[in-house]
């Protein structure tokens, strides 16, 4: 296992990290639920440590709320200090700022200790970070830090990039968390976050590195063209992780692991990933990847957000994700599932009333409201629901 530093804190962690939010029900099927089978998931928790991986990652909601009891567990049979937890703090939970430490000490009640290595705020948005802001989380945090029980402060980020500086500019962060891979490089422009954070000393935690196995799955025709000029020498996997530590910037990639195969192929990638390793003709294939994938978006939409606020409250970029990745990523269930469960249903593109305000705004000149209706009729209306 290699160990890369975690920005100016200074903190050694393995390049790979384990995180602890997928895992196999006991008929061997993935679940995100309370229903995994969690003999075999402690299993695979010790093979990990065993294999040099450090950083476990986990958060209060995880696996139906039950991952950082598992984590608990796990660190009760394990020399003390041999790892290093990160947990996440559920930012929407609180309507108050007293339920910031009760919160906090449900968490840490389930995972057995007073403290945590590393403490994120959890899936922050431009919106969500201004409300608890707002309602005092920061200095929650400092408390924390200055109490001792929590080693170093982070944030998640799920948020077009330009919520991305004002966050992480809004605090002394010693981390953040985004996600990362061969195709949110531009669109969501998670390049451009990966540089602000290391321009600022803050380490860079990746999350979402295969888009939950997307990658490596089924392709379109195109993608999968393109993989083929890559000869075979790696496997998809390999191209797609490798390619994510091929940047300095990246101090930990993190993979829900669930079977020991995935787990020891991505410890034997991790071994030999050091920053800038890839040669021009290897960035050169994951290019034309990159590029295959980049011609299926057919939207037009770049996710600049200047088109928002709809005054109907549609999600107009959100919806425009979805629908480009459907065909990107046409194994994967979760672009419906983005539609249909994470976007409430004003925010769907059925909610259009077609008063044209947005196109007034659109650098891209893209014609929202003809490509809303073909978003319609990709993910269903109300009554498909
Ligand atoms: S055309 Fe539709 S999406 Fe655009 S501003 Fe009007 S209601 Fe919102
Ligand atoms: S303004 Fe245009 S390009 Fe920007 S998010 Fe809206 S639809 Fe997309």
């Amino acid at each position: 296992m290699l160990y890369r530093k975690l920005g100016r804190s200074g903190a050694r962690l393995s390049a790979l990290g384990f995180g602890c939010m997928r895992f196999l029900t006991k008929k061997g099927r993935p679940t995100w639920g309370a229903n995994f089978d969690s003999e075999a998931a402690l299993r695979l928790l010790h093979e990990t440590r065993e294999l040099g991986v450090n950083y476990f990652d986990t958060a209060y909601n995880y696996m139906g709320n039950r991952s950082e009891n598992l984590l608990g567990r796990f660190l009760r049979e394990i020399p003390g200090g041999s790892v290093l937890v990160a947990t996440k703090y559920p930012v929407w939970k609180a309507r108050h700022r007293n339920d910031f430490l009760r919160l906090f000490n449900v968490q840490m009640k389930r995972l057995g200790t007073d403290g945590v290595d590393l403490y994120l705020l959890h899936s922050l948005n431009g919106k969500l970070f201004e409300k608890a802001r707002t309602m005092g989380i920061l200095d929650f945090l400092d408390r924390l830090r200055s109490e001792g029980r929590v080693g170093l402060a982070g944030f998640s980020f799920h948020d077009a990039q330009e919520s991305f500086g004002p966050i992480a500019d809004a605090y002394d962060w010693d981390f953040c968390q985004i996600q990362y891979n061969i195709i949110d490089e531009t669109v969501q422009a998670a390049g451009k976050s990966l540089e602000h954070a290391a321009r600022k000393g803050l380490g860079v935690v990746v999350m979402e590195p295969l888009r939950g196995g997307a990658l490596v799955g089924s392709q379109a025709p195109a993608v999968a063209r393109a993989w083929e000029k890559s000869g075979g020498r790696r496997s998809k996997a390999d191209w797609c992780l490798s390619w994510i530590w091929n940047r300095p910037e990246v101090s930990i990639v993190l993979s829900g692991m669930n079977t020991p195969g995935q787990l020891r192929e991505n410890a034997r990638i991790a071994s030999r990933a050091r920053p800038g390793s890839m040669t021009r003709e290897e960035l050169s294939v994951v290019a034309g990847v990159r590029k295959a994938y980049e011609n299926l978006r057919v939207s037009g939409c770049t996710g600049c957000g200047y088109c928002m606020p709809c005054p109907f409250g549609v999600a107009i970029p959100s919806c425009f994700v979805a629908f480009d990745e459907a065909r990107m990523l046409p194994g994967s269930d979760m672009p419906v599932t983005t539609y249909r469960q994470w976007l409430r249903p004003e925010q769907k593109a059925d909610r259009c009333t077609g008063c044209g305000r947005c196109e007034e705004r659109c650098p891209q000149n893209v014609g929202i409201r003809e490509k809303l209706r073909e978003v319609v009729r990709l993910f269903g209306g109300p009554s498909d629901r």
